[in-house]
C-alpha cells in the first residue's frame, strides 16, 4: 500500500517505477517501504534543513526520505534530480570515484584486548557489540590493563537523567602510568589530550566499533608498536565510545530484525527505530508520520552544541532528524560532554578573530557516518574562516592522506549546520576539531554488514593515528614534513644509525579537494633524536639527506650516551620549505645491553704500594661505577666514569666492596674483595712479660713484627736477637734475667731491623726495706732498625732508612749502675723512681697502661736523642 501511495503521490513516479524495478522487492519486510534516496540541487540547501541529508554529491545533497517527503519537497519547490531506494542503492554498484573500494573481509574473530582473549561481549546485526558490551568493555580494559585505563564516567543519558532507565556517559583514558597522571582541570595540568568520540548519532553504528579497535590497537600494542608506545608515553588519549547511549539501544535492538540485503548490509523499513539519529528526548515529540525514518523524538546531539545554535541546518521541529532541541546544550549528552571536554583541554576562546596559540595542544575526532569526509571547522558558516586555519586545514589534509576522504569545511563538501561539536570545541576550547563521515552508500550505508568493518578500520584508522600523534603540537606539527618510514640499528661504537623517508606530499589528494589541498614543499631538514616523550626532546641530530626533494630518503648516526641509553624510542622528523617541522615519528630504539664486567674480582694488595687498577667492561656506551655496598681498602678511589681503582691501600685485612656497574640500559653487581697484606718488616712492638721487673728476675719479651703502616706482620719473639744496654744481664733466647737493678735498654735485632725497649728493672727489698713505690717498667721509645746495637749498652742511632723511625735513645747511667741490692732507684738523681714518657710533655701519666708499648712513640725518640735527654725528663718529672 505504501508503495502506490507513493507512486500517486508526485511527479516522481517514472524514477520511482525505475527504482523498484532494479531493487529486489525483498528488501523490506512485506507491506512496508523502506526510505528513498532523494537528490537535490545543493542550492537547495537552506529549504531542506529539516530534513535528513545524509551525503553531498556531485549532482548535489542526498535526502534521506519517505513518501511524504517528496511532497515536502514539492511544497518548497525543491526540485528532485534523482531518486533511488535505500534499499537498492546501498552495497551496490561502484563506490564513488573518491571511495577506495574494499572487500569485504571475514573477521576472523571480534576483536578484543589480548588480555580480554575470550570474553564474550553481547552483539547485535552479526557483531556489533551492543551498548551494554560498551559498557562493559570500559571496565574491563580499566581492570585488565590498570597501568593503561581509567574508565570515566561523566554523566547521564537523558533516559537516566528522566528516571527511564537510560545509561551512564563513559569514557576511556589511555596513557602510560595512567594512576600517575594528574586529573584533568582544566586543561591546565597532564600530557597532551587527544579525544575520540563515536555515535553521537545512532543509527551510525560502525563509528563505535571503530572507536573499539582503536582502544583495542593502543592496548595491543603498547611495549610492542613503536608508534603505539610512544604516543602513549607522551599523550592522553580519551575514548568516548558511545555519544549517544539511549539512542543506540533503540538502533541495536531494531536492527535484529531489520531485513537485509543481498551483501548482507541492513535495509531497515521506514517505520524502523534503526532509523533513530538523536537521543530519546521525547519531550516535545508529536509526530504526524509513523515513518521514523523522517520522524522520530530525539534532539540531535550534533546541533545541539552552545555555539552557533539555531544556525544553518537546524530545524525546530521536535520531529525532524535535525532538531535542535529547546536551548544550546539542553541535552544532558552534550552539557556532560562540553564538560569533560572543557576539562581535559581548558577553556581558551578563540570565536572568530583571535587565533590559538601554536603552543596550543590536543586534538579531537568525532567518527560519523557515512560519505567518506574529513570536515573541519567552521562547520556552521562556508564563509566564516577559524583563525589558525592553515594548521588546521593541513592537519585534515594530513588525516586524510590515506584514505582519500574528501576534505574541507562542512560547507564546502556537504552542507552548513550549526550547533555543532567542533566549531563548540574550536571556538570555545582552541583545539582542533575534526568530523569523519565513513563509509558510502555503496559500502553499506548506515547499517554496513559487520564483515565490512575491516575494510572501515583500515581506511580510518591512519588518520585518527596521525591526528593522535600530533597532538601534542597540532597548529605547527601538520605544517611540517611527515616521516613516512624510519628504521635504526645500533653502530658497532653504540651509535644509532637511523634511516628512512619522509615527504611534504602526504596530503590527501583527493581530486574534488584540490583547491583547498595545502601546497607542497622541499623537505629541507631531518633530525633524529633517541628519548622517551616527545614533549621532552630538547636536542636533536641532523640527518642527512640523499636528494633533496618533496620525499627524501635520510640518514645518519645519533651518539648515544649514558643519559639517554634508556630511551625506549628514536624519534624523527622533518622540516619543510615552509620552515615547520611535522611531527615526529618514533621507531624502537635499537636494543642495548647491560653491561658486562670481564676484569678480576679478586685483588691481593701490600700496604703501602701504589695501585693502578681497573674495572673493565664490555658495554656499548660508557658506564658508571659506584660501591653500592660494603667499602674499598682504605686509600683507594673508584673513578664513577672510568672505573679506574687507584690509591694505596695502607692498611691490613680483608675488605669487601660492591660495585654497582651501570650503563643506562641496565646493570651488574660486581662483588669484589680485596686481601692487603702488610709491607715489610719496619719494626716490632715489643713488650716484656713482668709490669714491674725486679733485681734478679727473668722476663720473656714479645716482639711482634710491624711495617711502616701500623700492621702486624707476626710474632718474631723466637727469631729475633736480644741484646741488652747493661752487660751482666743474662739473655736466654727471649728470656732475660735482671742481676741489677737499673734502666736496662733491651734491644731486638732481627735482619737488620732493631727496636729497643727500656726497662727499669727495681732492687730486691733488703731487711724489711720499703718496696719501690712505683711500676718500674719504663717504655723506651727506641726503635732503630741499627744492626750495630750492641749489647753493651749506648745503641748508636743510626739512619733507621724509614724516616719515620728515631734513633735509640741512649740512656747513660744504666752500665754504671749501682748494684740493685743496694738502692730502690739507684739511678735517678734525687731518689725519685724514674717514670719516663715518651713525649712526656703533656701526660705522664700514661707510663703505667702504655709503658711497655712501643709503636706509638716513635715520633717523638727524638726528645731521647742524645745522653742528656733521659736526665731532662728526669729532671722534668722531679718538678712534678
Ligand atoms: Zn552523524
Amino acid at each position: 500500500m505504501a508503495i502506490r501511495k507513493l507512486v500517486a503521490a508526485s511527479a516522481l513516479s517514472t524514477l520511482l517505477i525505475g527504482g523498484l524495478a532494479l531493487g529486489p522487492p525483498a528488501a523490506a519486510a512485506p507491506g512496508e517501504a523502506g526510505p528513498q534516496l532523494l537528490t537535490v540541487p545543493a542550492s537547495a540547501a537552506d529549504l531542506i534543513a529539516d530534513l535528513d541529508v545524509v551525503e553531498a554529491t556531485n549532482d548535489g545533497l542526498v535526502v534521506l526520505a519517505d513518501p511524504e517527503t517528496a511532497g515536502i519537497l514539492a511544497q518548497r519547490g525543491v526540485s528532485v534530480t534523482r531518486s533511488v531506494s535505500y534499499a537498492d542503492s546501498v552495497g551496490q554498484g561502484s563506490p564513488a570515484p573518491r571511495a577506495r573500494s574494499f572487500a569485504a573481509a571475514a573477521e576472523p574473530a571480534y576483536p578484543v584486548p589480548a588480555r580480554l582473549a575470550g570474553t564474550e561481549y553481547a552483539t547485535y546485526f552479526g557483531g556489533y557489540r551492543t551498548s551494554a558490551a560498551y559498557e562493559q568493555f570500559a571496565g574491563d580494559i580499566a581492570e585488565k590493563y590498570p597501568e593503561l585505563v581509567q574508565r570515566v564516567n561523566f554523566g547521564r543519558s537523558w533516559n537516566k537523567v528522566n528516571g527511564r532507565g537510560g545509561s551512564d556517559l563513559l569514557a576511556v583514558r589511555i596513557t602510560a602510568d595512567v594512576a600517575k597522571q594528574p586529573a584533568p582541570d582544566n586543561g591546565q595540568q597532564g600530557r597532551p589530550r587527544f579525544v575520540l568520540a563515536a555515535q553521537a548519532h545512532a543509527r551510525e553504528i560502525i563509528t563505535s566499533e571503530l572507536a573499539w579497535r582503536y582502544a583495542t590497537e593502543l592496548l595491543n600494542g603498547y611495549g610492542v608498536d613503536p608508534q603505539i608506545t610512544s604516543l602513549l608515553d607522551s599523550t592522553e588519549v580519551w575514548i568516548n565510545f558511545q555519544n549517544n547511549p539511549d539512542g543506540i539501544r533503540l538502533v541495536e535492538t531494531a536492527l535484529e530484525t531489520s531485513p537485509k540485503n543481498a551483501t548482507g548490509d541492513a535495509v531497515p523499513a521506514n517505520s524502523s527505530r534503526a532509523w533513530q539519529r538523536k537521543n530519546a528526548n521525547d519531550t516535545l515529540f508529536a509526530p504526524t508520520s509513523a515513518n521514523w525514518s523522517s520522524q522520530q523524538y530525539g534532539v540531535d546531539l550534533n546541533r545541539n552544541w552552545a555555539y552557533k545554535w539555531g544556525g544553518a541546518s537546524t530545524s525546530t521541529n521536535p520531529t525532524s532528524p535535525s532538531y535542535l532541541g529547546v536551548s544550546p546544550s539542553s541535552e544532558p549528552e552534550i552539557t556532560q560532554f562540553s564538560a569533560l571536554l572543557t576539562e581535559l583541554f581548558g577553556e581558551y576562546r578563540t570565536e572568530s578573530d583571535s587565533a590559538a596559540p601554536e603552543t596550543r595542544t590536543g586534538t579531537y575526532v568525532n567518527l560519523h557516518a557515512y560519505a567518506d569526509y574529513v570536515i573541519y571547522p567552521y562547520a556552521y558558516s562556508t564563509t566564516d574562516a577559524v583563525p589558525n586555519l592553515e594548521p588546521i586545514k593541513a592537519n585534515a589534509f594530513r588525516q586524510s592522506f590515506v584514505n582519500g576522504f574528501q576534505t574541507g569545511k562542512a560547507g564546502e563538501i556537504l552542507y552548513n549546520n550549526a550547533g555543532n561539536d567542533i566549531d563548540w570545541i574550536y571556538s570555545q576550547l582552541g583545539v582542533p576539531a575534526y568530523t569523519y563521515e565513513i563509509g558510502t552508500g555503496a559500502t553499506g550505508g548506515f547499517f554496513p554488514a559487520y564483515s565490512r568493518v575491516p575494510g572501515f578500520w583500515e581506511k580510518t584508522a591512519p588518520g585518527i593515528r596521525f591526528a593522535a600523534e600530533a597532538a601534542y603540537a597540532p597548529y605547527t606539527a601538520a605544517l611540517g614534513g611527515v616521516v613516512t618510514e624510519v628504521d635504526a640499528v645500533r653502530g658497532e661504537d653504540g651509535t644509532v644509525t637511523v634511516s628512512g623517508s619522509a615527504t611534504d606530499e602526504a596530503y590527501g589528494n583527493e581530486r574534488t579537494s584540490a583547491a583547498r589541498r595545502p601546497a607542497t614543499t622541499d623537505i629541507t631538514a631531518v633530525q633524529a633524536a633517541l628519548a622517551t616523550d616527545r614533549n621532552a626532546i630538547n636536542e636533536a641530530t641532523a640527518l642527512s639527506i640523499a636528494t633533496p626533494g618533496k620525499t627524501v630518503i635520510f640518514s645518519g648516526d645519533i651518539a648515544v650516551d649514558r643519559t639517554n641509553s634508556a630511551a625506549n624510542s628514536v624519534f624523527v622528523r622533518a622540516q619543510n620549505g615552509s620552515g615547520e617541522w611535522g611531527p615526529w615519528r618514533a621507531a624502537a630504539a635499537p636494543a642495548l645491553d647491560a653491561p658486562v664486567y670481564t676484569g678480576d674480582t679478586e685483588f691481593d694488595l701490600v700496604a703501602g704500594e701504589e695501585q693502578a687498577l681497573s674495572l673493565p667492561v664490555t658495554s656499548a656506551v660508557p658506564a658508571s661505577f659506584t660501591v653500592t655496598e660494603g667499602a674499598l681498602p682504605a686509600g683507594l678511589t673508584l673513578n664513577e666514569a672510568t672505573g679506574a681503582l687507584t690509591g694505596t691501600a695502607r692498611v691490613a685485612g680483608p675488605s669487601t666492596a660492591t660495585v654497582r656497574i651501570d650503563n643506562g640500559v641496565g646493570h651488574v653487581d660486581v662483588e669484589l674483595t680485596f686481601a692487603v697484606s702488610a709491607a715489610e718488616l719496619a719494626r716490632f712492638a715489643l713488650s716484656i712479660s713482668a709490669e714491674a721487673p725486679q733485681q734478679g728476675d727473668t722476663i720473656t719479651v714479645t716482639a711482634l713484627g710491624h711495617d711502616d703502616f701500623g700492621n702486624v706482620i707476626a710474632d718474631y719473639s723466637d727469631r729475633v736477637t736480644l741484646t741488652s744496654s747493661v752487660d751482666t744481664d743474662i739473655i736466654e733466647g727471649n728470656r732475660v734475667t735482671f742481676r741489677h737493678a737499673s734502666p736496662h735498654v733491651i734491644t731486638a735485632t732481627l735482619d737488620g731491623v732493631s727496636t729497643s725497649i727500656l726497662v727499669e728493672v727495681t732492687p730486691v727489698i733488703i731487711d724489711g726495706g720499703t718496696p719501690s713505690p712505683t711500676p718500674s717498667v719504663i717504655p723506651s721509645p727506641s726503635v732503630s732498625p741499627s744492626p750495630t746495637a750492641t749489647p753493651s749498652g749506648t745503641p748508636t742511632p743510626t739512619d733507621g732508612g724509614t724516616g719515620s723511625e728515631a734513633p735509640t735513645a741512649a740512656p747513660t747511667t744504666p752500665p754504671s749502675a749501682t748494684p740493685a741490692t743496694s738502692s730502690a732507684t739507684p739511678a735517678v738523681p734525687g731518689g725519685q723512681t724514674p717514670s719516663v714518657t715518651p713525649g712526656a710533655t703533656d701526660s705522664p701519666e700514661e707510663i703505667a697502661t702504655t709503658g711497655i708499648e712501643l709503636a706509638g712513640f716513635v715520633a717523638v725518640m727524638g726528645l731521647l736523642l742524645g745522653a742528656g735527654a733521659l736526665l731532662a725528663l728526669r729532671r722534668r718529672r722531679t718538678e712534678v
